[in-house]
């Protein structure tokens, strides 16, 4: 399907709100859901937001009890002291006393207020440092088993010592947030990989998973690139070990595909497969439908269905 006629698929039923699905415009997926909390229309299959009627944007800020929310619902003056600081009343007052009720004198009350700051210093650093400790040990594990590249860690890095200094990580699990910022990053430098493979490999929902990715990308603002097939090329080629050649051969397939407007909305790791198993027929380097889909994470239904659709409009003369 074309761009164009996605974009008034979703606008006919933007009008009518009726039962019809949505298709997501970066993957073909039409598994795309409305995120009651925020109002957005997501998609399950890549995590995207997709441009539409927005319902309602939600609150700014994030409340973790229902007391917090109250607090916050209401106009006026931001509250002054997150979690953290809160329990540090018990240590040290906030009431200029001392035990026994009398005031203090001016500089016993300096003397406790550096006291505070120091106590509040020490107490939220220690545990930034704890999450980042553990964060970075989860960052290397999930890294390795995803085989990703150093690159990719390196700003899976970055984007998570953000993600704590904006205190995004706070009331979620460090390894939802890792898993997310894994894959953020791997798109960012164009070595995507997909929500599936990463939740098999975290143990995380696609649906949480979805959620954090969504959340770092409002909150750091990261520009992500749209996935596109030829992004999969090298990894799947690798795997399959095929040639430089074989790889640039369905680079060139794609690139036709696109021309001729045969990319958009489709799933762009059912293309790389379908574009790879073409051109190892015709580099004399073929491998089996079966083969291809495993290491592309898409069903053998799905290269059959592209690889003719590929073959037939670029009119690609296959002798197998
Ligand atoms: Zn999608």
């Amino acid at each position: 399907m074309l761009k164009s006629q996605i974009q008034a698929k979703n606008r006919q039923t933007d009008e009518f709100e009726d039962e019809e699905k949505l298709v997501c415009p970066e993957c073909g997926s039409e598994d795309v859901v409305i995120d009651a909390i925020r109002g957005e229309r997501i998609c399950n299959q890549c995590a995207i937001v997709l441009k539409g009627r927005i319902i309602d944007e939600g609150p700014e800020w994030r409340a973790f009890n229902t007391e917090e929310r109250d607090r916050r619902s209401r106009v006026g003056s931001p509250t002054t002291f997150s979690v953290h600081d809160k329990g540090l009343s018990t240590i040290i007052g906030y009431e200029n006393r001392d035990s026994f009720g009398n005031k203090l004198t001016a500089s016993r009350r300096a003397q406790v207020y550096r006291l505070r700051k120091w106590q509040i210093r020490t107490r939220v650093h220690s545990s930034t440092d704890r999450n980042l400790a553990f964060a970075m040990s989860e960052l290397e594990r999930l890294s390795s088993q995803l085989g990703i590249p150093r690159n990719v860690k390196e700003t899976a890095a970055i984007v998570y010592r953000r993600a704590v200094e904006k205190k995004l990580v706070r009331g979620r699990s460090i390894e939802a947030m890792v898993a997310a910022t894994i894959y953020a990053s791997a798109r960012v430098r164009r070595v995507p990989r997909t929500l599936d493979e990463i939740s098999s490999e975290s143990h995380i929902s696609k649906k949480e998973l979805g959620r954090c990715y969504r959340l770092l990308l409002r909150e750091l603002y990261l520009n992500i690139p749209l996935a596109s097939p030829i992004d999969y090329l090298v990894r799947f080629g690798t795997e399959l070990k095929l040639s430089g050649m074989c790889q640039r051969k369905a680079a060139e397939i794609l690139a036709k595909a696109k021309e001729s407007g045969l990319t958009a909305g489709k799933d762009p790791t059912g293309l790389a497969a379908a574009a790879i198993y073409i051109a190892g027929i015709l580099n004399g380097e073929r491998r089996t439908q079966r083969e291809i889909a495993e290491v592309a994470h898409v069903t053998e239904v799905t290269v059959r269905n592209r690889y003719k659709e590929l073959v037939k409009k670029l009119n690609i003369a296959i002798t197998i």
